[in-house]
C-alpha cells in the first residue's frame, strides 16, 4: 500500500525542487526560473487534487447523499491508501446503517400493523356488547323472548374479548423476553393424558372424537416447561375441535425417538389450503377471519405455539389437505442438552 505521507511529501519535495532548481540554476533567466517554479507547483497540486483533495470531495459527496435515505451510492475508490482503507470502512458502516434503517422499518411497519390488529380485535367484541346493552336498556330487558339470548351474546362477547387479553398479554411477554421458560424434567406421558381427557368436555360438545395414541403405560420424562407445553398442547386440540365438522375425529399421538419425543395433533377437518401454510403461525393471520371469529378464535393461538416451541429448541410442522385435516408436529428434548 502506498503511504498517504508519501504522496504529500512527494509533492512537497517536488515543490520545494522546482524552487531551488529555479533558483539556482536559471538565476538569471526570470522567465525559465518562474516556469520551472509554476510547473512544480502545478505538478505538487496535481498529486494532491488526485490523490488527497479527489477522494475526499468524493466522499463527502456520498455523504451528502445520505440525505436522500433512498440513496444507493458508495464511496468507489480504487487509490489504494489510507483513503482506500477509510473509504472500505465507510461503506461497510454505511452497508450496517442501511441494513439497520430497513429493520427499524420493518419493525415499525410491523408495530403498526399489529396496533391496528389489537385495537381491530378489541373493537368488535365491544362494541357488540355494547350494542347488545343498549338493545337491553331500551326495552328489550323486558322481552321474555330475546332478553336470556342477549344477554348470553353480550357475556360470550366479554369471554371473547378476556381470552384475546390474555394471548395479548401472554405474547407481549414472550416477545419482549419477559416469560421466562420453567425448565425441569416432568412425564409427558401424565400431561398428554391430563390435557386430552380435560379436551374431551369441548370434543363431545362439538361431536368430534379425540383420540390419545402412544404407550400411555410407561412414563417418559422429557426436560421442558410443562405449563407452557400444556397451553401448545391445549392450543392445537382446540383448534383442532374449532376447524372440524362434527363427526370428525382428533388424534394425538406421540412416540420416543432416540432423544426425544415426537408428538402430533392430527384432525379429520377442513384443512388449510396450501398459499395459506407458511402465514399461518404470524400473528393475527386467519385463513377464513369469520370461521375464526364465529369459533372464539383470536389469531394469536399459532403464533404463540411457535414461540414455546422454537423457546425449547425444537420446531413446528404443519401439513394440512383441504377437506382432508390438519396434522401439526413438534419434538420435545428428553434431556436438556443440545
Ligand atoms: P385462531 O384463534 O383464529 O384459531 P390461530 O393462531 O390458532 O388463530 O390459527 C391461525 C389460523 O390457522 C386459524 O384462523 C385457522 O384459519 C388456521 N388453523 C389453525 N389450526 C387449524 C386446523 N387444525 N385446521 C384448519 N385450520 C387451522
Amino acid at each position: 500500500m502506498y503511504s498517504f505521507r508519501i504522496q504529500l511529501f512527494a509533492a512537497v519535495v517536488i515543490a520545494v525542487l522546482g524552487g531551488i532548481i529555479s533558483y539556482y540554476c536559471f538565476p538569471y533567466s526570470r522567465f525559465l526560473s518562474a516556469l520551472i517554479g509554476l510547473t512544480a507547483i502545478f505538478i505538487s497540486y496535481g498529486i494532491l487534487y488526485f490523490f488527497v483533495l479527489r477522494p475526499l470531495r468524493l466522499i463527502q459527496r456520498v455523504i451528502d447523499a445520505q440525505k436522500d435515505k433512498n440513496s444507493v451510492h458508495r464511496v468507489n475508490l480504487y487509490t489504494s491508501d489510507e483513503l482506500q482503507t477509510m473509504s472500505d470502512s465507510f461503506n461497510t458502516m454505511l452497508d450496517a446503517f442501511r441494513s439497520d434503517i430497513v429493520q427499524l422499518e420493518k419493525l415499525e411497519r410491523v408495530r403498526s400493523e399489529f396496533l391496528g390488529n389489537v385495537s381491530h380485535e378489541l373493537r368488535t367484541p365491544l362494541f357488540t356488547t355494547q350494542g347488545l346493552i343498549e338493545t337491553l336498556l331500551h326495552g328489550a330487558v323486558d322481552d321474555k323472548k330475546v332478553n336470556r339470548y342477549f344477554l348470553q351474546k353480550a357475556l360470550s362477547n366479554i369471554e371473547r374479548l378476556n381470552l384475546l387479553l390474555e394471548e395479548l398479554i401472554d405474547i407481549s411477554r414472550i416477545e419482549s423476553g419477559e416469560m421466562k421458560l420453567r425448565l425441569r424434567f416432568f412425564d409427558i406421558v401424565s400431561l398428554l393424558v391430563d390435557t386430552v381427557n380435560a379436551e374431551q368436555v369441548l370434543a363431545e360438545q362439538q361431536n368430534v372424537i379425540l383420540t390419545l395414541n402412544g404407550d400411555t403405560g410407561n412414563p417418559i420424562e422429557v426436560f421442558g416447561d410443562k405449563e407452557r407445553l400444556r397451553q401448545v398442547l391445549v392450543n392445537l386440540i382446540d383448534n383442532a375441535i374449532k376447524y372440524s365438522e362434527p363427526k370428525g375425529t382428533i388424534m394425538v399421538k406421540f412416540t420416543e425417538q432416540n432423544d426425544s419425543v415426537k408428538l402430533s395433533v392430527e384432525d379429520t377437518g377442513i384443512g388449510i389450503p396450501p398459499q395459506h401454510l407458511p402465514r399461518i403461525f404470524e400473528r393475527f393471520y386467519r385463513v377464513d377471519k369469520n370461521r375464526s371469529r364465529d369459533v372464539g378464535g383470536s389469531g394469536l393461538g399459532l403464533a404463540i405455539v411457535k414461540h414455546i416451541i422454537e423457546a425449547h429448541n425444537s420446531t413446528i410442522n404443519v401439513e394440512s389437505v383441504v377437506g382432508i385435516g390438519t396434522k401439526f408436529t413438534f419434538f420435545v428434548k428428553k434431556s436438556g442438552v443440545g
